[in-house]
């Protein structure tokens, strides 16, 4: 039964791949001058991040996600920037 189940998995990859590899008849740019590649929204590989700690909890995150209040300390999230950077002492 599993062996059945495996199957069709490896038949449904192999025709995923065939129907994905088919370009669509009539196709109209001839010159692949400018492949049309949407930027993704999240470049995963888009060279070294820079991390910031959080000023209240601490937690690392990449300095684009990172909130920022008055002061450009970073933060994970809204409730701690509303909360405000952690208190030493
Ligand atoms: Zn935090």
């Amino acid at each position: 039964m599993k062996f059945l189940l495996l199957l069709l998995v490896v038949i449904g990859a192999v025709a995923w791949l065939a129907i994905g590899r088919r370009r669509p008849p009539g196709g109209a740019s001839r010159d692949g001058a400018a492949p049309p590649a949407p930027p993704p929204k999240a470049a995963a590989s888009a060279g070294p991040q820079a991390i910031v700690a959080c000023a209240h909890c601490d937690v690392h995150l990449p300095a684009a996600d990172a909130l920022r209040d008055a002061a450009d300390r970073p933060y994970c999230s809204e409730a701690h920037r509303q909360a405000g950077p952690r208190r030493t002492g």
